[in-house]
């Protein structure tokens, strides 16, 4: 790793498990694609290696995206975020993010929030102040 990538390294606050979350972005569309876990290997090895890999909680490996499924993360850019316990990677992504076969882990089960417009002026917020 550069100077810099160690630097970064550095600033990150792992969980006590040893992993922080990454945040995987395809770089042009900005579409939010999936998160999964790196530790600091997985990290080193995206940051130098042009795919991501990430750790696998569940089967307790290193998994780079794309070499069983074909469905390459290229690495575009990485950041961290201001308290350095997340990661936001962007990627261009080759064919579906997700392993169900979505394009993004957040395409299939769309919940119902109640949706704000921006106002902050309807009369039960009024009530408040
Ligand atoms: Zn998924």
């Amino acid at each position: 790793m550069s100077d810099d990538q160690r630097a970064v390294l550095e600033r990150i606050r792992f969980t006590d498990a040893g992993l922080v979350p990454a945040i995987i972005q395809q770089w042009d569309t900005r579409e939010v694609l999936m998160m999964g876990w790196m530790d600091a290997e997985a990290f080193r090895r995206t940051m130098t290696e042009g795919r991501v890999t990430f750790w696998s909680r569940s089967r307790q490996e290193y998994w780079r995206k794309g070499d069983t499924s074909g469905h390459v993360q290229f690495v575009k850019s990485a950041a961290l975020d201001c308290d350095g316990d997340t990661l936001l990677v962007t990627v261009d992504q080759i064919g579906a993010a997700c392993h169900t076969g979505t394009r993004t882990c957040f395409d299939a089960d769309q919940l119902d929030p109640v949706v704000g417009d921006g106002a902050a002026d309807t009369d039960e917020m009024r009530a408040d102040l």
